[in-house]
């Protein structure tokens, strides 16, 4: 393990350098170039890494990031896992390998069974499988002992057809990964706007004069936003972060894309020299948890100042005619101490009040924010708070101004859009009429509350489409556990990953086609779609050859097995589905508002947008108008031998797939066992750099322990400290978990850390 200076800006010479080597070593030259060319451009391949939008008009010929290529390379390996494999490896010896060296072994390209009593997975047919799954489903006492888990990479029509044959089996057991990232988000937004989305566009970002980025890292988890960042700075605007650490895509970029300088002269002298824009002019390295603290801070400050002012900081026309509760806001502001603010946000007045005078001299404010916000007790009440601040100086539904929350993965907005959701659908009343079927009642589990039902014996079947579920959910020692209590799990993916090797007392692994390979499902050459961060819905078509015959499209898997399963008791034509994805479109037409003529709009260049009311100032709240919230600040109090524990992303890395043990914007190569903590917090410990430690997490009468981590010291908050995800997640423990959204609290686990007794 090697530790070096921390980068002070992102991208430049290194990016592409890395995304070179990727090219080279997972896909080769032509295969690779012939992906690059396709990545995120119209009619091509929708990146399957993370959700960020494209641009609107013209796209660069390289219009994607490092990651990116990093996670399309990585699905499109020549290197496969066949049976031999299987035959030679016992489940039991998998699940003792990590992550990174599961995904290493390839491309999985045939149906896998492990049968009950047995010890290693071996080929089955399709039919075959799709009739054990179907048997298992049927034997049920009833249709809630399923789950059926999504992650964000499923395309809009799977989604779709997928939330169809679970409501038809009669459950709205359909947790998905955004139950673990912007849950939160879709609860705050939706109770404070009326919809629960981004309100901007790529232009407003670009044309805002102040943009305030909060428990987010664009550096890494959405690197192609860095560049209309520069694009923002350029005219002008300033940039805040706020951020416990300090994060080198939020310091500077060196964009590495020549068509986005005016010569190639201005290109090779910047990239060269590696001459960053420079982006943070107001770096807070606020407190874990303390964003709604400073938030309210901020807010306060505006109200003294206004109380004083002789021209008004608050827009009161959008006050009184687009808001409602603004007296009660206010009321519930005064009520908080300063006192409780400085101690919870970890910051100076000085400091909150600098962020107010930049907020109160911009006239376009654009806030985005990410899992830092998200994956906290408070979280939903922390990004009303967000909302508030719009909405007292009108920063929403004008150009230049809105709220971003940066989705992580590339389809997880579209496939709650689509119906991924455990709770009964708006689209309720025009599935039913398209389907003719009573949509089940009673709501469904989301994650965390998946995860209790398998452990209690309530769950006897998970089914996931896509995902590592055991590696992203928390409490990973009691994950493990529930899904071993299952009597059967499945998944469709592509390569294997741990919870394909911690199953139930039968599993099955349904390996489907990726989204770099051409999907001739029914006889034709099919596409499917995806909407982005920005509401953009456009297609995505594979060009690659399938790596092996045996693939089948997520949608040939659902469609067979909502055949197999369900018989004559359903209403759909899932055989005419399969064969032609238009025919999934056109019922999507029917039945998701937004989307009509979907077929024909889906086939334009570029694809949509669809509708986004509050950009218009529209607010589909039950009042039409948007609501400020009042909530109480919460405090967050460590004993003296405690830190607040956050889990981030590696550079190398993408939600659990784990690439290399290097976090080049870091510092770090060649581990990730290791934790990140503040010289004077180390100091007060006396731990040096490289000691190693064990942290140990005691939650409601129930202790967690990870050991053996190497302490970094690091740019980080005092009192707060940093470990690496999944690494992290048996920290967290399984009850912690975010009011009204039930999001895990992976940002924030208070920890001690002691030293390792073990060498
Ligand atoms: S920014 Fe996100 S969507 Fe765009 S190429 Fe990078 S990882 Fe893919």
């Amino acid at each position: 393990m090697k530790v070096e200076e921390p980068k002070k800006q992102a991208a430049g010479i290194p990016a592409i350098s890395s995304t070179f080597r990727e090219i080279a070593e997972k896909t080769g030259w032509i295969r690779g170039l012939r992906l690059l060319r396709k990545l995120n451009q119209k009619g091509g391949i929708d990146c399957n890494a993370c959700a960020w939008t494209d641009p609107e008009g013209d796209r660069t010929f390289a219009e994607f990031c490092e990651n990116g290529v990093k996670a399309i390379a990585d699905e499109a390996v020549r290197k496969k896992v066949d049976a031999d494999f299987f035959a030679k490896y016992s489940v039991e010896e998998l699940a003792q390998k990590s992550d990174k060296w599961l995904n290493e072994q390839g491309r999985l390209v045939q149906p896998l069974i492990l049968r009950e009593g047995k010890k290693h997975y071996e080929p089955i047919s399709w039919e075959q499988a799709i009739h054990e799954i179907a048997k298992e489903l049927n034997s049920l006492d009833s249709p809630d002992e399923a789950v059926f888990y999504t992650s964000g990479r499923t395309s809009n029509e799977a989604a779709f057809l997928y939330q169809l044959f679970v409501r038809q089996f009669g459950t709205n057991n359909l947790p998905d990964c955004s139950n673990m990232c912007h849950e939160s988000s879709s609860v705050a937004l939706t109770e404070s706007l009326g919809f629960g989305k981004a309100t901007i566009r790529l232009e407003d970002l670009e044309n805002a004069d102040l943009i305030i980025i909060m428990g987010q890292n664009p550096g890494t988890n959405a690197p192609r936003m860095m560049s209309h960042l520069r694009r923002a700075k350029e005219k002008g605007a300033k940039i805040i972060a706020v951020n416990p650490i300090l994060e080198a895509g939020l310091l500077g970029f060196v964009d590495p894309n020549p068509q986005h300088y005016s010569s190639l002269l201005e290109y090779a002298s910047t990239v060269w020299h590696d001459k960053p824009t420079k982006f943070a002019d107001l770096y807070l390295q606020i407190r874990i948890g303390g964003d709604m603290a400073f938030l309210k801070g901020v807010m306060k400050t505006l109200f003294e100042w206004e109380k004083r002012s002789p021209s008004p900081i608050f827009s009161y026309d959008f006050i009184v005619n687009k808001t409602e509760g603004f007296q009660d806001f206010i009321a519930n502001l005064e009520e908080i101490s300063w006192e409780d603010i400085l101690t919870q946000s970890g910051l100076s007045r000085e400091q909150i009040e600098q962020v107010a005078r930049m907020y109160a001299r911009s006239s376009r404010v654009v806030t985005c924010w990410a899992m830092g916000i998200t994956q906290h007790k408070k979280a939903v009440e922390t990004i009303q708070d967000i909302v508030n601040l719009h909405l007292l100086r009108g920063n929403i539904g004008k150009p230049g101004a809105g709220l971003c929350p940066v989705r992580g993965h590339s389809n997880v907005q579209g496939d709650r859009t689509m119906g991924i959701w455990s709770k009964v659908p708006k689209f309720r009343e025009q599935l039913e009429k398209r389907f003719r079927f009573k949509v089940p009642e009673k709501e469904g589990y989301s994650v965390t509350e998946a995860i209790k039902a398998m452990y209690e014996g309530k769950v006897k079947v998970f089914f996931a489409l896509g995902g590592n579920f055991l590696s992203a959910a928390p409490d990973t020692e009691y994950t493990e556990k529930a899904l071993r209590r299952c009597n059967l799990t499945a998944q469709v993916i592509t390569k294997l990953n741990r919870t394909a090797v911690v199953t139930g007392k039968k599993a099955l692994i349904l390996p489907c086609l990726g989204r770099t390979e051409r999907d001739f499902t029914g006889g034709k050459e099919q596409f499917v779609s995806t909407e982005s961060t920005m509401l953009n819905v456009q297609m995505s078509k594979g060009i690659l050859k399938p790596i092996s015959d045996e693939l089948r499209s997520e949608i040939w898997i659902i469609g067979k097995l909502a055949r197999a399963t369900l018989k004559g008791r359903s209403t759909v034509s899932w055989e005419a589905m399969i064969s032609d994805y238009d025919l999934i479109r056109d019922a999507i037409s029917k039945v998701v508002p937004g989307f009509e003529n979907y077929n024909e709009r889906i086939r334009k260049p570029g694809g949509f947008y669809l509708p986004n009311p509050p950009r218009q100032r529209i607010f589909p709240t039950d009042s039409g108008k948007a609501k400020f919230t009042v909530s109480k600040l919460e405090k967050i109090e460590t004993a003296p031998d405690e830190l607040l524990l956050t889990t981030i992303r590696a550079h190398d890395q993408f939600n659990t797939t784990v690439y290399t043990e290097d976090d080049r914007y870091r510092g770090i190569s060649g581990s990730r066992n290791v934790i990140f903590m503040n010289k004077e917090d180390m100091a007060v410990r006396k731990l040096k750099q490289g000691d190693l430690v064990d942290v140990v997490s005691d939650f409601d009468g129930r202790r967690r322990v990870v050991e053996k981590l190497t302490v970094v010291a690091y740019p980080i908050a005092k009192g707060c400290a940093a470990m690496y995800f999944p690494e992290a997640n048996p920290l967290i423990p399984i009850e912690s978990v975010a009011e009204k959204s039930l999001c895990p609290t992976s940002k924030l686990v208070k920890v001690k850390v002691v030293r390792s007794r073990k060498r």
